[in-house]
This record gives C-alpha cells, sequence and structure tokens, in this order.
C-alpha cells in the first residue's frame, strides 16, 4: 500500500482543519450553499497540487470534471500567479472534462485510467457530483433511481482515489431554504449517498465576506470551524 499525500490548501486555518491538507486515497465531499467558495476552494487546489510536495504539494495533474460549466481558467491563471507558478504550464496540467449529464459523468470516470496515469493526476474533482443527478431526476418518484445511480459514481470515485493514490473532491450544493423532500438546510441533497461514499465531509459557509468551514462526522478530526477568505489569488487566511 503506498503512502497517503496531502494537498496543502495554501492556507493555515482549512490546513488545519484538514491536518495538513487534502488525502489521497479518500474522497473528501465539500458542501455548501451558492457562493459559498467551493469552486474557488477547487480552482486553488487544482494549482496547489501541482507545487513540489517540500511546499505541500504532490507535484501532480488535475482531472477537473465540470458539470456546470464553473471552470475558469482565468481563475487557474490569477491563483498560479499569487502562488508563484507558472501561469501556461499550470493549465497544461489541468484536464477538464465537460461532463454534459449524468451517464456522461458517469462514463468520464470510468474510462479516466489511462489519463490518469498518462498525465499523473493526483487529484480528480467532481464540481458538482451531485447537480446532473439532480436535475435529472426530479420528484420522489425517481429518487430511488437517482440514488442507485449516485451511489454507483461515489464508490468508483472512491475506488478510483484508492487505486491511483489521489486526492477525490465532491462538491455538493445544498438549498439556502429548506424544502419538502430534504428539509434541514445544511444536509446536502442526495445526503446519505454521498457522505456515505465520503471518507471527509467539510461545510461551508458565508459569513459576511469571510467564509467558514466546518469539519463534519470525520473519522478522525475534532469537530472544529475554520475561517478563511476567498481572494484573487484563491482561498486564503
Ligand atoms: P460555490 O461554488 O460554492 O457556489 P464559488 O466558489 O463559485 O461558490 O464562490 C463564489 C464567490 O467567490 C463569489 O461570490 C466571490 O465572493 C468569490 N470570488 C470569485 N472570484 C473571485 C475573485 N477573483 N476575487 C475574489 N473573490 C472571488
Ligand atoms: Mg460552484
Amino acid at each position: 500500500r503506498q503512502d497517503i499525500g496531502k494537498i496543502s490548501t495554501g492556507t493555515n486555518s482549512l490546513d488545519t482543519l484538514f491536518d495538513g491538507g487534502i488525502e489521497t486515497q479518500a474522497v473528501t465531499e465539500v458542501y455548501g450553499e451558492f457562493g459559498a467558495g467551493k469552486t474557488q476552494l477547487c480552482h486553488t487546489l487544482c494549482v496547489m497540487v501541482q507545487k513540489p510536495k517540500e511546499e505541500g504539494g504532490l507535484d501532480g495533474g488535475v482531472l477537473y470534471i465540470d458539470t456546470e460549466h464553473t471552470f475558469r481558467p482565468e481563475r487557474i491563471v490569477s491563483i498560479a500567479k499569487a502562488k508563484g507558478l507558472d501561469p501556461e504550464k499550470t493549465l497544461d496540467r489541468i484536464m477538464v472534462a465537460r461532463a454534459y449529464n449524468s451517464a456522461h459523468q458517469e462514463l468520464i470516470l470510468q474510462e479516466a485510467g489511462p489519463v490518469i496515469e498518462e498525465n499523473k493526476i493526483k487529484l480528480i474533482l467532481v464540481d458538482s457530483a451531485v447537480g446532473l443527478f439532480r436535475s435529472e431526476f426530479l420528484g420522489r418518484g425517481t429518487l430511488s433511481v437517482r440514488q442507485q445511480r449516485l451511489n454507483k459514481f461515489m464508490h468508483l470515485l472512491s475506488r478510483t482515489a484508492e487505486t491511483y493514490n489521489i486526492a477525490a473532491i465532491a462538491t455538493n450544493q445544498v438549498q439556502s431554504s429548506p424544502d419538502q423532500f430534504f428539509g434541514d438546510p445544511t444536509k446536502p441533497v442526495g445526503g446519505n449517498v454521498v457522505a456515505h461514499a465520503s471518507t471527509y465531509r467539510v461545510y461551508l459557509k458565508k459569513s459576511g465576506k469571510k467564509r467558514i468551514a466546518r469539519m463534519v462526522d470525520s473519522p478522525h478530526h475534532p469537530e472544529q470551524e475554520a475561517i478563511y477568505m476567498l481572494t484573487e489569488g484563491g482561498v486564503a487566511d
């Protein structure tokens, strides 16, 4: 079994929350309301994973499964500059796969093996893991099919992270107001399925100009919170 690697977030507060960084061989679920910073954290990690080990990275490439068309190359350029990396080279090591529907999202992951090996991928991001499933399977009648398909996807993500010793991030948007199916706004939609397949779960929320991250249900982290900011250079203390 290979050693577990960690990707620094580039901030002291979030690194403390994650006990050093985002781990390989694990799925980390990042959930929160729209605008909480899920996608900005993903973009920051796309850059940080490329840093050498001495600087908190894994000298690795990225597979970014973009389901909501929110990947922004110009954000990578800004963050890479802020972190002292060459923007063009940094972009070159990010393989962006746009998923057009949930079946395509599954297919991208099923066929990711050669891409992972050829590009020394050390981080897979699925932003959002749940969105396409949610929009395609509406209403109570389709809930069980949706949960089965999502479950299959999440387990494949988990196996991929273990097989290739890479870190996986699955984002999940929660409703800002309670709705009839899911009640508690702090409980992510698609809830249990994603939670069960994830090793770590982090809840992000807005608090004025700042953001708060809370480690939830971790097997070995204390239940604690970290305060961070969203800046031009990515997540920051
Ligand atoms: P989520 O994915 O959780 O819905 P995002 O990660 O897209 O949320 O966060 C969006 C927020 O990120 C914006 O409301 C803004 O506060 C912040 N943000 C985005 N780009 C920048 C930037 N270039 N400089 C500073 N803050 C930014
Ligand atoms: Mg987003």
